[in-house]
């Protein structure tokens, strides 16, 4: 599915929210680095996409109405055979009717199960004033609690995704910290500079989350993905 695609059919159900599996079909469409999400709609399904991608893998519920979805119990991780998932679905379905009763379920994600990285976020909201603007942080406690994060205007010049990256306090962690290798900065600057770009490029993107950004020694990988899109113009 291609951009217009998808945001065609989001449109037509009368959804600005792009689901994971839409927003990382996004993704890859624009060569930025995540996990492959398919949407499953039954168990067997389930397994069988995860048979075809091997385990471990990871199952997420997915509906419009659950913007986070470990909050609903909609996110099991790890997971390392057939029996395994067909768990995971049936109690991802229970948990999500259970935490959002009518909520709208399209099904669940599966995806592979990423090897831990330090978790980073890369994100864009839209500005009344500036327009779209890029936001960079170390994730979890970091910017939940301390807000330590950086912004810059889109577009981005390569030197300012190099900038938002070291303007954040916690940029030690990145450069490694008690014998913890550094991260790749040059994969997360091409991260960022590849949703600057998407987002310039798609100006009905009005926001777009990649929380988290898993940050390797070499390498980066988004394992989570939200975009909102405006509304059809009438
Ligand atoms: P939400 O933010 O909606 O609660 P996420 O998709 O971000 O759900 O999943 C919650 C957490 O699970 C992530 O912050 C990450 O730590 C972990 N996680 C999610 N997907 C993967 C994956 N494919 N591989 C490894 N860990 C993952
Ligand atoms: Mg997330």
């Amino acid at each position: 599915m291609t951009f217009a695609s998808i945001v065609a059919a989001a449109r037509a159900e009368g959804r600005t929210l792009l689901d994971e599996v839409e927003a990382k079909s996004i993704l890859k469409e624009a060569g930025i680095p995540a996990t492959a999400a398919t949407l499953a709609t039954t168990a067997a399904e389930a397994q069988s996409q995860a048979d075809a991608m091997g385990y471990p893998v990871v199952l997420k519920v997915v509906s419009p109405d659950i913007a986070h979805k470990s909050d609903a119990g909609g996110v099991k991780l790890n997971l390392a055979d057939r029996a395994a998932v067909a768990a995971a679905f049936d109690e991802i379905i229970a948990n999500a009717n259970k935490a959002a009763p009518g909520a709208r379920i399209k099904g669940v994600s599966v995806q592979q199960m990423a090897k831990p990285g330090t978790e980073v976020i890369v994100g864009m909201t839209t500005d009344p004033q500036f327009g779209p603007v890029m936001m960079f942080g170390l994730g979890g406690i970091m910017v939940e609690v301390l807000k330590d994060v950086s912004f810059r205007v889109v577009p981005l010049e390569p030197k300012d995704a190099a900038s938002m990256i070291d303007d954040i306090k916690g940029k030690p962690i990145l450069d490694g910290v008690r014998g913890q290798p550094p991260a790749d900065i040059e994969a997360l600057r091409s991260t960022i500079l590849g949703v600057s770009e998407l987002v310039q490029a798609h100006p009905e993107i009005r926001e777009l989350d990649l929380n988290p950004v898993f940050a390797y020694p070499d390498g980066a990988l988004a394992v989570d993905a939200r975009i909102v899109v405006s509304e059809a113009a009438s």
